[in-house]
Formats: structure tokens, C-alpha cells, sequence
């Protein structure tokens, strides 16, 4: 029955299905999703979860934005693919509005290169860092301990994390790394053949790391004075996450990076990755250097201005400071209250960590089973990326249910 109509009426009927055909690299709660609006989503039993961590933070507005919706819906019956042998004006609108929103200016704006992840937007970034620095003999990428940039083979690479690379070795020539939060040991490891430093504004998969106020310019400084570029990973948290549209605007063109990645919430659910990059350096790839096929789709374009479009005409930057604050108060409280269970609150907007002193795992378990859906990141963290649309009283409710795991679980 290979027809495109779904039939099954319980999840267990999918999970026997994933069993047969699907690869098992992914641990997967045993729950089949049907549907989503905001931060609820329904499975096939017809339970409704309350979402604190939309789609992996893809789902920066939530489940089914409505504009987002409307926009693929208009898109998808007009032209779905064409190939970047073409024009076509949705890619160039929402490269200008990324141009617009992120680095450059009005004489020299930011450029795109659209891709369709994370990894494949690192990649992007990895490969301009090389080639631009090829003639001047620059190769190696400086990247951080504890960081994440995805699953390809640079892009893991440059994840300075052991447990991701077991298996795998030979890693890629040429990556440098050193602890995080730390500018003298970037400074001490850039040479004459160090081409980019490589880093995240604040470490997602790493524990929600955020870094100290003078790191990121502190780094931009170094780049400049040793002829480096700065490459800054925002596949996590751009667009709109942190209360600005990228975690480094909190500094200014201070920590203005010359090349920026961003995917996951770029396009409001819908895949798609971007690499901005300043123009000077940009003009180094020419045709036929790096290319992706479905790069810059109209339909994950138009998703993309929806996104800009939601999170300007309702303020959700501001809004999302304000959820931030939110959770914030309340984490604090409770850390007050248990101090031998939580170590540290560390929030920036709709970006939440609660570092605890046990491993993480069991709490999210324990949140499922009262219907609400949390992340453990780096072991003994949780980690919340809750939609920017979320409201207070849900805000409150799902944290009561997180307060009431962690009084309550046996550690
Ligand atoms: C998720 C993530 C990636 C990888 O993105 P994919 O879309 O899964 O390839 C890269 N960098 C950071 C900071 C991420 O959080």
C-alpha cells in the first residue's frame, strides 16, 4: 500500500514500521506526532503535550505558524524547485532581509549562500574560510571545546567533542582546538597559516554555555589584528532565539563576525540553512566552487520572510526577552529552593539551561510522562527552546511540572 494517504490509527503501528525500514541512529521516544499548533502537538493516541522544545528549536514560532503556513501554502502551488541556474525572487528577498537584519551595510551588505541544514551551512563557511585563505598559505580553523556544528565531515570535525568522532577517524586535516571561553588560548594558537576561528556565540548541544561578556569582541579584536576571519555558528541560536535576530548584535558590530551560519529556526519549520558572508570575503567563490542543489527553494525562502515577517509585525523579539525573564525568575526561585539539585540558571531569551547536579535523562522521561515535552543536552543539562509565541500561563504550567519532577525525582 504505497499510496500517499496515511492510515495508521496507533503509534505502535509506526514503530513496528520504523523497526523494519527505518535506520535505528536516532533514540526515539516511543510516540508518534500527528499534529501541532503553537506549543501544543497531539499524538496518535490523541494525548497533548505541552512543547517546551519545538522541533529541536526549528520551531522558533511554534507548531503551524499561521503566516508561515500561508506562505508555503501560496508558494508550493506556484513553483516548488527550480535550480539555481534561475532567478527566482523569493531567494533574493529574504537574502536581502538576512542582509538587512544581520552583516555589512547599506554600501557593502552581507551575501548569502542558501543551503537546506546546519552542517551544510558550516560546510559552506569551512570551504570560503579555505579559499579564501588559500593563497596566503591559510588552512586551519581554530574551533572550541564543547562546540557542535553538525554531522558532515568538516562540520564534525570542527565538533570538538571525542564521543562524536569515535568511529569515524581519520577526522579532516587542518582543525585546532581549544577550550571555550578562553581568548588567550585562541591567541596562542593563531599562526601565519590559521585561516578562521570558528565558534558559537553561546554553546547549544555543549549545556547552553554562555560566554562572558568580553569573549566574543575579545575574539573579534584577535581575528582583526592577526588577519583571521571570525566565523560564528548561529544555527542555534539565530534568528530571533536570544532577543536579537543573531546572538552577537547584544555586542554590536563589536562582535560582527565576517561569516555567519544559521539554520534549524531559519525558515519557521521548514529546512533551510544560510551562510552570510561579508562581501570582500565572498567574492572568493566563484561558479562551479560550492553549490547545493536545493539551496535557496522558493518554498523554504518564502517560509523564511513569513519568519521575519511574524517575528517583526508581532515583537516577538522583545517578547522573547520577556519569556526569557520569565523562566528565569522561576528557575532562580527553585534553584533557591534546591540548591543540592540545580547548579546554575543560565537563559538568554527562549534559549534555557538548568545545569543539575545528576543526569538529565530521567527528568525528561519523567516531564513526558506528565505531558510535557523538555531536553536533556551534555549529560546532567536541561535544555528549553520554547516557541517565541508561547504565553505566560503556559510558561507557568510547564514549569510547575518541571519543579515538581525535580522535587520529586530520586537521584
Ligand atoms: C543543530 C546545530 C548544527 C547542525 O545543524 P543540522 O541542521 O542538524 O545539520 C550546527 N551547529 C549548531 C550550533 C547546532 O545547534
Amino acid at each position: 500500500m504505497a499510496h500517499a494517504q496515511l492510515a495508521h490509527e496507533s503509534s505502535q503501528e509506526t514503530i513496528a514500521q520504523f523497526a523494519r525500514y527505518v535506520i535505528p541512529n536516532y533514540r526515539r521516544f516511543p510516540v508518534c506526532l500527528v499534529r501541532g499548533e503553537g506549543s501544543w502537538v497531539w499524538d496518535a493516541e490523541g494525548h497533548r503535550y505541552l512543547d517546551f522544545f519545538p522541533g529541536w528549536g526549528c520551531n522558533l514560532l511554534g507548531h503551524c505558524p499561521p503566516r508561515v503556513v500561508a506562505a508555503v501554502r501560496e508558494q508550493v502551488g506556484q513553483l516548488i524547485h527550480v535550480p539555481n541556474t534561475w532567478y527566482m525572487e523569493p531567494q533574493g528577498a529574504f537574502a536581502q532581509a538576512l542582509s538587512e537584519r544581520s552583516i555589512g551595510s547599506h554600501l557593502q551588505p552581507g551575501q548569502c549562500f542558501f543551503c537546506n541544514s546546519g552542517a551544510e551551512a558550516n560546510e559552506a563557511a569551512i570551504k570560503l574560510a579555505r579559499a579564501h585563505g588559500h593563497a596566503h598559505g591559510r588552512y586551519k580553523i581554530v574551533a572550541m571545546e564543547g562546540g557542535f556544528h553538525g554531522r558532515t565531515f568538516a562540520a564534525l570535525t570542527a565538533t570538538a567533542q571525542p564521543k562524536y568522532h569515535v568511529g569515524f577517524e581519520p577526522m579532516v586535516p587542518g582543525f585546532v582546538y581549544v577550550p571555550y571561553n578562553d581568548l588567550e588560548a585562541v591567541a596562542r594558537v593563531l599562526d601565519h597559516e590559521t585561516a578562521a576561528v570558528l565558534v558559537e556565540p553561546i554553546q547549544g548541544e555543549g549545556g547552553v554555555n554562555i560566554p562572558g561578556p568580553k569573549y566574543l569582541p575579545g575574539l573579534r579584536r584577535l581575528c582583526d589584528e592577526r588577519g583571521v576571519l571570525l566565523i560564528l555558528d548561529e544555527v542555534q541560536t539565530g534568528m530571533g532565539r536570544t532577543g536579537h535576530w543573531f546572538a552577537y548584535q547584544q555586542f554590536g558590530v563589536a562582535a560582527e563576525p565576517d561569516i555567519l551560519t544559521c539554520a534549524k529556526a531559519l525558515a519557521g519549520g521548514i529546512a533551510a540553512g544560510v551562510m552570510i558572508a561579508r562581501a570582500q570575503v565572498a567574492e572568493v567563490l566563484k561558479p562551479g566552487m560550492h553549490a547545493s542543489t536545493f539551496g535557496g527553494n522558493p518554498i523554504a525562502c518564502r517560509a523564511g520572510m513569513a519568519t521575519i515577517e511574524t517575528i517583526e509585525e508581532d515583537g516577538l523579539l522583545e517578547r522573547g526577552l520577556a519569556i526569557g525573564e520569565r523562566f528565569r525568575s522561576q528557575f532562580e526561585a527553585l534553584r533557591r529552593e534546591l540548591p543540592e539539585r540545580i547548579r546554575e540558571v543560565r537563559v538568554r531569551g527562549v534559549m534555557v539551561g538548568l545545569d543539575l547536579t545528576f543526569d538529565a535523562s530521567d527528568v525528561v522521561s519523567e516531564c513526558l510522562k506528565r505531558l510535557l515535552l523538555i531536553n536533556a543536552t551534555h549529560g546532567h543539562v536541561v535544555r528549553l527552546l520554547p516557541a517565541l509565541t508561547i504565553s505566560d500561563e503556559l510558561i507557568d504550567q510547564g514549569c510547575a511540572i518541571l519543579a515538581d519532577v525535580l522535587r520529586e525525582m530520586v537521584v
